[in-house]
């Protein structure tokens, strides 16, 4: 059993009144995880006045770049260090099978930072090209040589507010590139998943982030309404649904914040005629069924080509059917639970909406006969999916893949086009030439070709357009988002 030391706030571990707390549960056992603290309302209001005064009063905006990148250093190497504590909680508390834990969880989290801190260690003022300006009061006069240069303020003080599925890789993920640039953070996490932040928040005190700069609340909607609408917040940076997305936009309006969206996800994978088709089903199975389909980026929409499509279907149905399902504290696992019984009830709904429309279920649409406790739902293919349907366009976040057939490119283009979301997406083809001019004509904010580029790379760009969301994290753009440019003009001469 975890146990928390309580709300990390001003450097503090903060007791929650009344001592209120909630269990966490094991989502593959239903077993308890560990009792987390609750925090409300009047803790979320103690944080955002440390990060302030943080903020305000302390040198931590104002120190050289390269200082801040050896503090964030050192904590991302503690971080590492407690790595065998930290992928045990994501496997406990998130249900994530092992593999996928070491690596998108853990690995993939590390490497974004470790790129982040390199950048910054590299980062100057941006010199501005000089400019002559003629002399106005007298044309034969001397002119004036001007120039400049940018500089990079932090925006201030953040509000960090992050889903379940991947606790860790958001929470650093936002921790890292905020207080390298000179920002204060208040981190909500999940209340599913409040623990891999708590341990996120002893490590910072360990190795001794000054007081204020992070600060670590839990809690739930009411928690991050606060976070998000109080006056002394400059920027949300949010990872989660669309809809609470929307919502937070709407809570910062009057005070204008900034906002950093990732959003949710209903990306399409286009399977050409002439694909390799063991490949495009490998790539098409684990694009639903990995953390059992709670993945933002998921291509869950499989454009098949017409002429192969019965082939694809019966190959992906066969192979998610060899899926060993069961408990991620098993090595062995490839396929663990649901977060919960509200995520699995969802699921249900949607594969209930799939049975009651024109399309085919192929494989799956009910909980494993095989697993007697945990939030598990079986691998669930649908065949001649209507695009317009509702499995098609909302996004399920559970392992349901929906087939969708077409006959020509621009056919497919446009079915994948035809989508609320915007966030991935995929081409296979033995054409690499031809996919790579599809994806220009893609409206998404990634395309993988052939299954992409092996792994999620440390400094590729990620993020959304239309309802999947605002901005980017990760690659050169990164430190940006949570940057404002200052421009310093003078004379040359
Ligand atoms: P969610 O939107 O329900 O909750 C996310 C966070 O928002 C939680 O911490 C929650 O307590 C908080 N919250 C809820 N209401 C709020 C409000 N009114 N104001 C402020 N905060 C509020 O998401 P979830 O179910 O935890 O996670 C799944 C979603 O996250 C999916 O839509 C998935 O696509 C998305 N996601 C996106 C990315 C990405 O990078 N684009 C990555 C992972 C997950």
């Amino acid at each position: 059993m975890f146990t928390a030391r309580g709300l990390y706030i001003d450097g503090n571990w903060h007791r929650v009144a009344n001592d209120r707390s909630e269990a966490v549960i094991n989502p593959a056992t239903e077993a308890v995880v560990g009792e987390a603290p609750v925090g409300n309302a009047r803790d979320a209001e103690a944080a955002i006045g440390a990060a302030r005064r943080a903020f305000d009063a302390s040198d931590w905006a104002i120190r050289p770049m390269v200082d801040r990148a050896e503090v964030i250093e050192r904590f991302v190497d503690a971080v590492e260090a407690r790595g065998a504590e930290i992928k045990a909680m994501i496997t406990s508390e998130a249900g994530s099978v092992q593999w996928l834990t070491e690596s998108l969880q853990f690995a993939t989290p590390i490497e974004h930072a470790r790129y982040a801190i390199a950048e910054a260690r590299g980062w100057r003022p941006v010199a501005l090209a000089p400019e002559v300006s003629p002399n106005f009061y007298d044309p034969d006069g001397p002119g004036t040589l001007g120039t400049g240069v940018v500089l990079h303020d932090p925006v201030g003080v953040v509000a960090a507010i992050t889903p379940y599925n991947f606790p860790f890789f958001l929470n650093l993920g936002k921790i890292v590139p905020a207080l390298l640039m000179g920002n204060t953070l208040v981190l909500k996490p999940s209340p599913l998943t409040p623990f891999v932040a708590l341990i996120l928040g002893e490590i910072a005190d360990e190795i001794g982030i000054p007081k204020g700069v992070l600060n670590i609340v839990t809690g739930g909607a009411d928690v991050g309404t606060v976070l998000t609408s109080d006056a002394r917040i400059d920027m949300v940076s949010f990872t989660g649904s669309d809809a609470v997305g929307a919502a937070i936009m709407a809570q910062g309006a009057p005070t204008l914040k900034r906002v950093l969206l990732e959003l949710g996800g209903k990306s399409a994978m286009i399977v050409r005629a002439d694909a390799d088709l063991a490949s495009a089903v490998a790539d098409g199975l684990a694009n639903f069924t990995l953390h059992s389909g709670q993945g933002c980026a998921l291509q869950t929409r499989h454009l098949v080509h017409n002429r192969i499509r019965a082939a694809y279907v019966e190959a992906l149905a066969e192979a998610a059917r060899s899926l060993v399902i069961g408990n991620p504290a098993d090595p062995a696992t490839m396929f663990g639970p649901l977060i919960g019984a509200a995520q699995r009830d969802r699921v249900e709904h949607y594969v209930e909406h799939g049975r009651a429309s024109s399309a085919r279920l192929v494989g799956g649409g009910r909980r494993p006969a095989s697993q007697v406790r945990g939030f598990f739902y079986e691998p669930t293919i649908f065949d001649d999916v209507d695009n317009s349907s509702a499995i098609a366009q909302d996004e399920i976040f559970g392992p349901v893949a929906c087939v969708i057939g077409f006959d020509t490119d621009d056919e497919a283009v446009a079915i994948a086009n035809d989508s609320k979301f915007g966030l991935s997406g995929g081409i296979h083809s033995a054409d690499v030439g031809r996919a790579y001019s599809m994806a220009g004509r893609l409206r998404t904010g990634d395309v993988s070709i052939n299954g992409g580029a092996g792994k999620m790379l440390s400094h590729a760009p990620f993020g959304g357009i239309k309802r999947s969301g605002l901005g980017r994290e990760y690659g050169s753009g990164w430190l940006h988002e949570y940057a404002q440019s200052k421009t310093v003009l003078f004379h040359a001469g």
